[in-house]
């Protein structure tokens, strides 16, 4: 078969030579033990992450090297060397320490994206506790959830987010120690009865640290997933993972000793804390740490003035990128970006190709899950892209796509995208739900919970998730190739497709678009985009569009079919703590 392509020029020939310049050679006879020998373990065999991402660079004599460049929303600008970070993360665990934390117990942080939560975050781990991560938009149910479920014993979180929560807090009996972080005295506030302050426990507290010895196998981070398709689950995650992370940051993310690294994920989320934290500083790289939030002038302003070479985004951000225009980046300097990845949800091929014009590089899009806890299928710089898809595999993982019964199928087929069991950074269970975690595992396979299909060159291709795919006249339908077809509309900037019911036809789809900056709805508008879709789409077109101001996501960024088509059938909205407020 012919498909778009975005070539590549030949690795050798590239100025910055990539880490993985042919994925097949790679491939050839990978075992991941052969990953075990880069990174840096610790005597007897034992392994921590925030060994691998911090200690070892300074054991290594990087000590002097900037690790973190952390920009405040009102523009205030800190630097951290990887020998701060040894010493900030060494005090924390010294203060978990004297509050009597055990090994193993979970620490939750509730936090804006400040250097003390990266500091707190290492902290927990280096003392061998767990950690929980919270998004700091989060109101008091999702974080009492979240806390309730996994017994937290310790919680960080800053004057006004406490606040935000302050009702919860007494709900949760294994809650003993809430830390305060203020920022800069950025609240003059007293702290509340009981609180703790994170400035007073670290003054006092001294900065060497023996790193606890955890297994490979000892939890490190519990990752509640987004809640796209119903209430999130905590997927408990090993040291191990490390190893992935490491890997991938490598290979996919192509990290050079100069880089300078921008992740716009919140650490809340499996991206903020894999990409934002894990695989750049095991890999040694400086990062950028922006608190501020979204805004198009203000990202391409940070690219532009720290020099940002490697960059990993999301589909949403992307589109809300091209909302803005073509014309606003022309007034910005982004030659320094060498390499744009995107993550999160499906990436129409319309913004991988827009990455060419206004980036002169496709974005990479590539696949990856909480469960999964690092990437698994990616493209790569040395790769040629496809747009529209997700990318091959990464070595030493095998993906296949299966029937109905488990069983794979050829090339071209669509069906469960499913991923052998025993990577590094796989999940090792929901935490207080083993047996749902053991419903995602059929005749040894994972079943990722999406549907995909794979081609004879073994690119993987997104077809929607299991749930949301729409059956039409007997076709198998992914809403992401027909919401892909309806942005290529100059008026729509987002948008979405439903299945709903239909005497004849089962279902028909359903497609809901927000309009870009500029366009107003209308009749005309509607039978333009209908027309459109029809021409592209034939039999799967949508015989509907509903007109949206923006459509519900979560408060990742990802499109809530679910709630699209429960409002349609006048269904229950089921769990929607993870909604997006407008
Ligand atoms: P929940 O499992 O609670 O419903 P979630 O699946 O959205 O939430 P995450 O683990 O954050 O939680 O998201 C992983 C999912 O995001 C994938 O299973 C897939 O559906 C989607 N996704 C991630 N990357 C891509 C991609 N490159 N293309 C298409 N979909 C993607
Ligand atoms: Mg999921």
């Amino acid at each position: 078969m012919e498909y778009e392509t975005i070539g590549k020029p030949p690795a050798e020939t590239m100025a910055v030579k990539p880490n993985l310049p042919d994925l097949d050679a790679a491939k050839q006879g990978f075992q991941w033990a052969d990953m075990y020998r880069e990174i840096s373990w610790l005597p007897g065999g034992y392994l921590n992450q925030a060994h691998e991402c911090i200690d070892r660079h300074v054991e290594a004599g990087n000590g002097d090297k900037t690790a973190m460049i952390w920009v405040g929303k009102n523009g205030e600008e800190e630097r951290y060397t990887f020998a701060d970070m040894k010493r900030e993360t060494a005090k924390f665990a010294n203060v978990l320490e004297g509050l009597g934390v055990q090994h193993g117990e979970r620490v939750f942080i509730f936090m804006e994206r400040l250097p003390e939560l990266y500091f707190a975050f290492f902290g927990v781990l280096k003392h061998g506790a767990v950690v929980g991560p919270l998004f700091s938009a989060f109101g008091p149910d999702p974080v009492r959830d979240r806390m309730e479920d996994s017994g937290a014993r310790v919680l960080i979180t800053q004057p006004d987010l406490r606040k935000r929560i302050a009702e919860v807090l007494p709900d949760l009996p294994a809650l003993e120690h809430t830390i305060i972080v203020n920022k800069n005295n950025r609240s003059s506030e007293p702290l509340e009865p009981g609180d703790l302050s994170y400035e007073s426990l670290m003054a006092g507290a001294s900065d060497e640290y023996d790193t606890a010895a955890t297994s490979m196998y000892d939890y490190s981070v519990i990752h509640y997933t987004s809640g796209t398709t119903g209430k999130p689950k905590g997927a408990a995650h090993r040291h191990l993972a490390v190893v992935q992370q490491y890997a991938t940051g490598k290979w996919v993310l192509d990290f050079h000793p100069e880089d300078l690294y921008w992740c716009t994920a919140d650490p809340g989320w499996v991206t903020g804390t894999s990409y934002g934290m894990f695989a750049p500083w095991s890999n040694g790289v400086t990062q950028l740490i922006y608190e501020g939030g979204f805004g198009a002038s203000a990202w391409y302003q940070m690219i532009e003035k720290y020099g940002v070479t490697v960059w990993y985004t999301a589909p949403t951000a992307v589109r809300m990128l091209m909302k803005a225009g073509e014309e606003l980046p022309g007034r910005f300097d982004l030659s320094s970006l060498r390499h744009i990845n995107s993550v999160g949800e499906p990436l129409n091929p319309e913004a991988v190709i827009w990455g060419t014009k206004v980036f002169d590089q496709p974005i990479h899009d590539n696949w990856w899950q909480t469960e999964t806890g690092a990437i698994m299928v990616a493209n790569y710089p040395a790769m040629d892209v496809r747009p529209g898809s997700m990318g091959r595999p990464i070595p030493g993982i095998e993906v296949a796509i299966l029937d109905n019964d488990y069983n794979p199928l050829p090339p071209g087929n669509e069906g469960y995208l499913a991923v052998r069991p025993g990577w590094p950074s796989m999940f090792h269970t929901y935490w207080n739900n083993q047996p749902m975690y053991n419903t995602k595992f059929h005749k040894g396979w994972y079943i990722s919970g999406d549907q995909s299909r794979m081609d004879e060159d073994g690119y993987v291709w997104f077809v929607g998730r299991a749930d949301d795919v729409i059956n039409t006249a007997g076709h198998l339908v992914g809403p992401f190739e027909v919401e892909s077809v309806l942005i290529e509309h100059p008026a729509v900037a987002e948008a979405a497709a439903i299945g709903v019911p239909d005497d004849l036809a089962m279902e028909v789809v359903k497609g809901f678009v927000a309009l870009k900056d500029g366009f107003e709805p209308s009749e005309e508008l509607r039978r333009e985009i209908l027309g459109h879709g029809r021409q592209r789409l034939q039999a799967i077109a949508p015989r509907s569009i509903e007109f949206r101001a923006s459509l519900p996501k979560t408060r990742s960024g990802k499109i809530m079919r679910r709630l699209l088509k429960a409002e349609e059938l006048g269904l229950p909205l089921g769990d929607t703590s993870t909604l997006e407020d407008d």
